[in-house]
């Protein structure tokens, strides 16, 4: 799955499964532009990436900001000429039942989450469009599938995800533009780690296979959907969760 010269927006790239996404298309031939809130972190990945032999840049800029998204992408069509694909991965947590869900905790999952695959996607599509080529990913979850009691918020901004993706894939498809959503199960990252043991042993309980998933392994299955085996696949989700929701 050779990615060779192709220019690739990844965000959330500072950590877990977008920095591990950032790694892997990387060390198949993308050319990385890196996004996310945080600059210092993003350039610890982008020096990793330059020391493996890969090109990356970085970028701040808030996922939820659609100023910000429209001028971060000028910045990197000025410096890449282009975009090719764009991975929207940014995505936070703000756990509550919905009895004691404050408002900022719905807002804030919502603006992040789901506003901002729109925003990078409404801000790279003409670009996409004009070369009749492009792949978008998006990372939804398995909790936008089935649900989860103290995730209202986020259960519903993944499953957002995936009805912009699949609105998106059908208004693209003829211009040579595929959209598709990664839907991972419970993976080991910081989202993840701040889980209390009690709730870790209940996810664990729910996945046939025994163990949590790697940022890696969900890396693997986003590079398949942006590379050329994937040209017939759009507005499809691929669930990958050890089994967790069959
Ligand atoms: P993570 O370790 O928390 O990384 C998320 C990254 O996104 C962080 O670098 C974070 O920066 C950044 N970010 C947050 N808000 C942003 C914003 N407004 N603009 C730009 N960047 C922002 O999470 P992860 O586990 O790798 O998750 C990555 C994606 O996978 C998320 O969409 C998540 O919902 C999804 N997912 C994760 C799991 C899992 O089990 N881990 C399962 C299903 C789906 P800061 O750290 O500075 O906030």
């Amino acid at each position: 799955m050779d990615l060779k010269g192709k220019t690739t927006i990844v965000t959330g790239a500072s950590q877990g499964i977008g920095a591990a996404i950032a790694l892997d298309i990387a060390s198949n031939g993308a050319r990385v532009a890196l996004v996310d809130i945080q600059e210092e972190k993003l350039k610890m990945v982008a020096d990793l990436i330059r020391k493996n032999g890969g090109e990356a840049y970085s970028y701040a800029a808030d996922v939820s900001n659609f100023d910000q998204v429209v001028a971060v992408t000028e910045k990197i069509i000025k410096t890449l000429e282009k975009i090719d694909h764009l991975v929207n991965n940014a995505g936070i947590t703000r756990d509550n039942l919905l009895m004691r869900m404050k408002e900022e905790e719905w807002d804030a999952v919502l603006a992040v989450n789901l506003k901002g695959v729109f925003n990078f996607s409404k801000a790279v599509i003409r670009n996409m469009m004009g070369k009749r080529y492009g792949r978008i990913v998006n990372i939804s979850s398995v909790v936008g599938l089935m649900g989860n009691a103290g995730q209202t918020n986020y259960s519903a901004s993944k499953a957002g995800v995936i009805g912009i993706t699949k609105s998106l894939a059908r208004e693209v498809a003829s211009r040579g533009i595929t959209v598709n959503a990664v839907a991972p199960g419970y993976i080991a990252t910081e989202m993840t780690d701040k889980l209390s043991e009690e709730v870790k042993e209940m996810f664990m309980g729910l996945i046939p296979m025994k163990r949590f998933g790697t940022p890696e392994e969900i890396a693997k299955a986003v590079r398949f959907f942006l590379s050329d085996d994937a040209a017939y696949i759009t507005g499809q989700v691929l669930s990958v969760n050890g089994g967790m929701l069959m």
